[in-house]
């Protein structure tokens, strides 16, 4: 069982309902997370059970970035809206940077997250299981 994020700006979100949807299967076997209202959403719409974290906005993807920064995330599904400004821009770029810190898969658009999604479908995070396995105490 891995740990995935999930995280969806405001015009994101429906895509985001319908991408975890399709692939409710797939992430019924997993440890769920998600900012607030992403959250929110996607439990209103599957059978889905999801640790909520803050609002974006107000802090949840850095709380979500601390999980990243103890490698206790394995995958992020974080759709982005490209096209508008974000007041939360600072803490986007360091969960994004947390991401590339430790080497976890994050799909930052629909086709990515699809890729990655199938990926993790057919077994080929299963390393990430070792990880957790193997993983030095936090200092
Ligand atoms: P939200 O946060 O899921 O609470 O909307 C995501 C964001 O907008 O960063």
């Amino acid at each position: 069982m891995l740990s995935i994020a999930l995280i969806a700006h405001d015009r994101k979100k429906d895509e985001m309902v319908n991408f975890v949807t399709a692939y409710e299967h797939v992430f019924e076997g997993h440890k769920l997370y998600a900012t607030g209202t992403t959250g929110t959403r996607i439990m209103g719409n599957t059978k889905l059970d999801i640790h909520r974290f803050m609002s974006g906005p107000l802090g949840g993807d850095q709380q979500i970035g601390a999980l990243v920064a103890k490698n206790e995330m394995d995958l992020i599904i974080f759709l982005r809206d490209p096209l508008m400004a974000q007041p939360h821009e600072p803490d986007i770029i360091a969960l994004l940077r947390l991401c590339d810190v430790q080497g976890i898969p994050c799909a930052t658009n629909i086709a990515t997250a699809e890729l990655l999604v199938r990926a993790l479908d057919r077994g080929d995070f299963a390393w990430r299981e070792l990880v957790h396995k193997y993983k030095p105490g936090i200092e």
